[in-house]
């Protein structure tokens, strides 16, 4: 096929990138029809409340089963919808799946949708939240939007008021993976996220006994509650780390120890049958 991308220049590239440029081609090619085939659905994580471990929310990754490439894994799609700008159409059926899907929860479990800077920065988001809160039926109260700081690294002026006309909704707005971006805290006394969701990262680094992670990880605990906002820890895998960020003061936590992410029908599943899930 190298001949058909014709121009010749091809003969330059070395074969491993040449497939790789490849492969990205059609997994474009197959992303682009991923919606209109209906491939995508998603799975929920339980977030639960450090003391109690009731479930407090659920977190919405997106799955894509693509009939071309079998399942791939977000890590891998959605940074090539975000090039693409695929992630707009694709994060607005997200928002309204995961609002559906939610309303039929217990009313005190909330949603947590991820929302990728292109997403937010579209002028049309407002309403797509407006929109997706309508078709369901949902309370504002039960959508939280996660946004890492990356979207600050852009247009902060345009992503601040995104997010303040989504706060008026009565919707909560999470800082996703702090700790791992490059933003400055300037940001964090201008707008009142609800929670701050401490980076994995720092969760198994200080399991692993590294002192700069346990202090990271106790600073953002303390910031937070003077900002008059929550933190829950990702990333939690086993009882010993559960233990060890109950310590810390975290308020949520979410991770492979208290559930992997599950389809929506094991999800409703666990509220029938056991509404605290203690590992
Ligand atoms: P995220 O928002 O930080 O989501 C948490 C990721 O960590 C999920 O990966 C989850 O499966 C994984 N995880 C949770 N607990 C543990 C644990 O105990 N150990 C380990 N090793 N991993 C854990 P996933 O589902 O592969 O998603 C990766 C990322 O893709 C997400 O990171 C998020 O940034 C993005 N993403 C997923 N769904 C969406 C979406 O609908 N829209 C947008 N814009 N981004 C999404
Ligand atoms: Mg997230
Ligand atoms: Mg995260
Ligand atoms: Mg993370």
């Amino acid at each position: 096929q190298a001949k058909d991308i014709g121009g010749g220049e091809h003969c330059r590239f070395e074969p491993v990138l040449h497939a790789s440029a490849e492969e990205r081609r059609q997994l474009e090619d197959s992303l682009r029809k991923a919606l209109g085939l209906d491939e995508f659905v998603l799975h929920y994580q339980p977030v639960v409340d450090a003391r109690s471990e009731n479930v407090v929310s659920f977190e919405a990754l997106v799955r894509w089963n693509s009939s071309e490439h079998g399942f791939v894994s977000p890590g891998k799609f959605i940074p090539l919808a975000e090039d693409t700008r695929l992630i707009v159409p694709i994060g607005k059926w997200v928002l309204r799946q995961a609002c559906m899907e939610a309303r039929e929860w217990p009313e005190e479990v909330k949603v947590n949708v991820n929302v990728s800077p292109e997403q937010l920065l579209e002028p049309d988001f407002h309403q797509d939240v407006v929109d997706a809160l309508a078709a369901s039926g949902l309370r504002p109260e039960r959508l939280e939007v996660e946004v890492t700081e990356s979207i600050f690294l852009r247009d902060a002026s345009i992503a601040r008021n995104a997010l303040e006309q989504v706060m008026a909704l009565g919707c909560s707005v999470a800082l996703d993976d702090f700790g791992t971006g490059y933003s400055s805290l300037g940001y964090l006394r201008k707008l009142k996220f609800s929670t701050i969701k401490v980076d994995r990262t720092f969760v198994q680094g200080a399991a692993q006994g590294a002192n700069e992670s346990l202090a990271i990880i106790n600073a953002v605990v303390a910031m937070a509650k003077s900002l008059d906002m929550t933190t829950t820890a990702e990333g939690v895998e086993t009882a010993e780390e559960a233990a060890m960020i109950r310590n810390l003061g975290c308020d949520k936590i979410q991770g492979f120890y208290f559930g992997r992410p599950m389809s929506n029908e094991e999800a409703r599943l666990l509220f029938r049958t056991r509404r605290r899930i203690s590992a």
